[in-house]
């Protein structure tokens, strides 16, 4: 039996599904769709003849699935088909949790926690009747797949906004927990995806200690912190992106979802030029200063002093937002390679899990060569984590496809058992203080 960790409840529509529903939707929302594709992929969709122009389901499929190695917004164009297909009813929602519960029942998943995400700006009724309709639909999948002899218990995790009505929506989870035992039972988590360029874990900070004071407080009704972070850092370098994995570690997240510029090969950015913001690398220099002893004990590092004088000089400038470029020579990956391994022996001491995702890191964490995948070393290095399938609809894979590519990896099939039972052990109601599930 399997764990599944890290799941988006729509990214895992498969094809024929999501062209089922579409095909029934009478007023497809298109321009969400159409304007990302067009400027990810530079190539017009036509919706007045969508499905005509996409009559069979592998034409369709070719159109949804991810399966190339692309920046971020190239998987956002895709996953925005989903938002543009689906018509988000009530009745909807609820049919399609259920259907997702069982066809993960039938793939041997015991434990699943799917996340699912609103618009910033819903308004309160309606967000607690998805929430409502979602955690019913999950209850009935949990039924129909015991019908076929089959045990699977689904919970539901809410992806907050990074930088819009966080607090307000979390608050408004926690009411509804009080007053639905229902909703209370299946959700188990509150989680961060989507863009994380600009927003930076320590405006986060003072969020997560009150969650992890609410929990405290109410153990009954207690919440994971999930956090997608270092995945997508197309705006920063891999230094200040790995920094980034250290910070949401320190302020208590649970679960960390992928965390690739913390465990890829530093040799993957040989000879590139990575650009930041000045406030960033301000904010990185200091570290390396906060950190320097401890650092310097896992390899070579740049010097205290040439790391004092560029912050010197970065504090002098006016312009805070003016972009920098490092230039990724040899010294500077030897570098990075001690950051990543001082910052994953920090996460190694701590409580946090890393939820690595293998096909979701090739194709959106464009990597190449098996060798360098992030999942290696963080077995390696010893921490603890868990492999999830991310969104299989749009990937075309499934949990257990995902522990193969794990093996194709190099990882040994002892390795790979321990991932599996150990994931059991990292579940939201156990990591958030909640205790055993009902
Ligand atoms: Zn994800």
């Amino acid at each position: 039996m399997f764990c599944e960790l890290h799941n988006h409840l729509y990214g895992s529509l498969s094809a024929e599904r999501l062209y089922e529903i579409g095909k029934k939707n009478p007023s497809p929302r298109w321009s969400i769709f159409t304007e990302s594709y067009e400027s990810a992929y530079s190539k017009k969709i036509d919706p007045s003849n969508f499905f005509q122009d996409y009559i069979n389901l592998e034409d369709f499929s070719k159109l949804y699935y991810f399966n190339h190695r692309g920046p971020f917004p190239e998987f956002q164009a895709k996953f925005n088909l989903i938002i543009a297909l689906v018509p988000f009813t009530i009745e909807e929602m609820k049919e399609v949790a259920e259907l997702i519960v069982l066809d993960h029942a039938r793939q041997q998943i015991s434990h699943s926690e799917y996340r699912i995400m609103f618009s910033a700006l819903e308004e309160r009724d309606s967000f607690e009747k998805r929430i409502q309709s979602i955690c019913n639909g999950l209850e009935e999948g949990e039924a129909l797949a015991k019908k076929e002899g089959h045990t699977i218990r689904a919970e539901a995790i809410l992806s907050l906004h990074r930088n819009q009505n966080t607090e307000l929506n979390y608050n408004w989870l926690k009411e509804l927990m009080e007053k639905d035992s229902h909703v209370k039972n299946r959700i188990t988590g509150i989680d961060f995806c989507h863009v994380e360029e600009g927003s930076p874990p320590k405006e986060k900070r003072e969020f997560f200690n009150k969650v992890l004071l609410d929990n405290k407080a109410n153990k009954s009704s207690a919440l994971s912190i999930l956090y997608h972070v270092a995945e997508s850092y197309q705006d920063k370098t891999p230094f200040s992106a790995s920094r980034w994995v250290w910070e949401s570690v320190a302020y208590g997240a649970h679960r960390l979802g992928h965390c690739i510029a913390l465990g890829i090969d530093s040799k993957y950015f040989a000879e590139t030029i990575r650009k930041e913001a000045i406030s960033e690398r301000i904010d990185q220099l200091n570290w390396e200063l906060e950190h320097y002893n401890e650092l310097i004990k896992f390899g070579d590092y740049y010097s205290k002093k040439e790391i004092e004088s560029n912050l010197k000089n970065f504090q002098n400038c006016k312009q805070e937002n003016e972009i920098i470029e490092i230039n990724f020579d040899e010294n500077t990956l030897i570098y990075l390679n001690t950051m990543q391994n001082y910052i994953m022996n920090h996460v190694k001491e701590s409580a946090a899990v890393i939820e690595s995702c293998p096909s979701s890191n090739y194709y959106i964490g464009m990597i190449h060569n098996p060798n360098q995948h992030p999942l290696k070393r963080f077995i390696k290095n010893k921490i603890k984590v868990t492999i999830g399938s991310d969104d299989p609809g749009i990937f075309d894979t499934s949990l257990e496809k995902e522990y193969t590519k794990a093996s194709e990896m190099g990882l040994s099939a002892e390795e790979l058992e321990n991932i599996r039972k150990e994931s059991f052990l990292y579940k939201s109601s156990i990591l958030s203080g909640r205790g055993k599930s009902s």
